[in-house]
């Protein structure tokens, strides 16, 4: 990649490669077929993709678990296993460019986040899982004199991973560092909507020297490949990521199958709570413009249901209207661009419909258009509606895009019930400098993470996941190698002298 063209250069430069991934091999899909991927950059067709299907999940699934039985990656030596891994995440640094045009091209962010944010965050995500390898004990129980009990944790087997397109490399990154680490081997189904670098993932973990089968990426439509993969009899877990409405479905793909564990990932509608003693209530709003239209809006913990005291709520609401400006989508392979393309037309058509919804209930918008139609692509503005309440469809349901609800409260217990009147519960965040008020309203809402004065900290080293209809399990810290794991005691009885 020459760093000295543009990236638009670089684009028509890149061949891109559509095809599956099985068995250390690019392969076309069993039956031939290919649909075509687009870019919500212009609407230009980037690839033909391979599409995945039952033949193609199936061969899939062999390979992994002909990996997985001998052993020729889970009975490594855990230094070996780091090695690889350490060597995995250094490769994904030195693709980085490839790597985020890919991102981009797929589904429309801009380039700066994808090399800034994505490729580092997968790149860490895999180091920090290698380094677990040898640093997690197994354990003996606190048993008699004339016993012994090993609690040790052994890797499950062969782990389907479901992904969404919004993150697609960092949720790749949060499924594979830790199954890879327990010594399982993986079959992954990207989103159709962005496939390019999981597959390309997938060819730089074979260089960095993960044996073939041990990671297969399947590209494919969710009610094709996706549902093979999830009703597969010898999957033993799967990692999802995804919307609430496709987790239930996990679930029950896995009754009507094995009883494969499954772990979910889901939807949100995050509450962001801004208390008039929060000394200052202008960088919460500049945190909450910034936490939400990052990413278009795309992100599951996205704070899109802002609830203030109304005592502050119009000084607030002019102070994140003033910071939509500088949230314009533009162009997202411009260097300079902080908004890019939603990821698709039917996305961008579900969140113009939430927008005439909340127009047509009452809410007050600012923003709401569609912009940049010449470029073929698919582009919203970043949008605020004020007097929004609670039981708005926009306040409701996971909106998915650069749209915020602001809804005013008057009391400490009327705010903390309307955050937890959802019935997601991923993240929250509270805007307060009563140390008292910021403890006991973060203890009473019902999510997965709080933030307190902020919303953006984040690191590979804490767990992420949430309540309720949110999900179950943990993505990330050390919480995570659990899900990929059997936990297994061995008792010994000890002769007596
Ligand atoms: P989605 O549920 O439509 O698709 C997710 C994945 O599931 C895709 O690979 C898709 O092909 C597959 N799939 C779809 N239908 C399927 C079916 N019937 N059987 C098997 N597989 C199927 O979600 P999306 O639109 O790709 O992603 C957006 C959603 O992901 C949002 O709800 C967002 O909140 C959520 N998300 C959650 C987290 C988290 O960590 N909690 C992170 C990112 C995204």
């Amino acid at each position: 990649m020459n760093p000295t063209q543009s990236w638009h250069d670089r684009a028509a430069a890149l061949t891109l490669d559509g095809r599956a991934f099985i068995n250390g091999q690019r392969t076309t899909s069993a039956s031939g077929e290919t649909f075509d991927k687009h870019s919500p950059i212009d609407g230009r067709r980037l690839a033909p993709i391979a599409r995945g299907q039952t033949a193609d999940i199936d061969a899939a699934v062999a390979s992994a678990r002909a990996a997985f039985e001998d052993g020729r990656w889970a009975h490594q030596p855990p230094a070996a296993r780091k090695k690889v891994l350490q060597r995995f995440a250094e490769l994904i640094l030195s693709h980085r460019d490839e790597l985020a045009l890919l991102e981009t091209l797929d589904m429309g962010k801009p380039i700066q986040f994808s090399r800034s944010v994505d490729v580092p965050a997968a790149a860490r995500t895999i180091a920090w899982y290698a380094e677990a390898i040898d640093k997690v004990y197994d354990e003996i129980a606190p048993t008699g004199r004339n016993a012994l009990a090993l609690i040790t944790r052994e890797a499950m087997g062969v782990v389907g991973v479901i992904v969404p397109w919004n993150y697609p490399m960092i949720m790749a990154a949060w499924k594979l560092g830790p199954a890879l680490a327990t010594g399982n081997s993986v079959v992954m189904k990207p989103s159709e909507k962005s496939p390019l670098t999981a597959l390309r993932l997938a060819e730089i973990a074979l260089e960095a020297g993960l044996p073939p089968g041990v990671f297969n990426v399947v590209p494919g439509f969710g009610h094709e490949a996706g549902e093979a993969l999830a009703l597969h009899m010898d999957v033993d877990a799967i990692g999802f990521t995804g919307s609430t409405r496709t987790g239930r479905r996990m679930l029950d793909y896995a009754g009507r199958s094995n009883l494969k564990r499954v772990y979910n990932e889901l939807g949100g509608k995050s509450a962001f709570l801004v208390f008039p003693d929060h000394r200052d209530p202008a960088k919460a709003a500049r945190t909450v413009a910034s936490s939400l239209f990052f990413n278009q809006g795309e992100s599951c913990n996205a704070p899109s249901r802002v609830l203030v005291h109304a005592s502050i709520a119009d000084e607030f609401v002019a102070n994140v209207t003033a910071q939509m400006p500088g949230w314009q989508p533009a162009d997202p392979l411009d260097p300079a661009t902080v908004m890019g393309a939603l990821v698709d037309e039917g996305q961008m058509r579900t969140v113009l419909g939430y927008i005439d919804a909340g127009r047509a209930e009452g809410a007050v918008c600012h923003g709401g258009e569609r912009v940049r139609t010449e470029s073929g692509g698919f582009y919203v503005q970043p949008t605020v509606f004020d007097h929004a309440t609670n039981d708005m469809r926009i306040a409701r349901e996971e909106v998915f895009g650069p749209v915020m609800s602001v809804i005013r409260f008057e009391t400490e217990e009327e705010a903390v019930r309307l955050a937890n009147a959802t019935p997601y519960g991923l993240q929250a965040s509270v805007w307060s400098h009563d140390l008292n008020r910021a403890h006991r309203v973060a203890r009473a809402l019902r999510a997965g993470t709080v933030h307190v004065n902020q919303y953006d900290e984040d690191d590979i080293t804490v767990p992420f996941g949430g309540y309720k209809q949110s999900g179950n399990g943990r993505d990330k810290s050390l919480h995570a190698l659990e899900k990929y794991t059997e936990l297994k005691t061995t008792w010994l009885r000890l002769d007596d002298a």
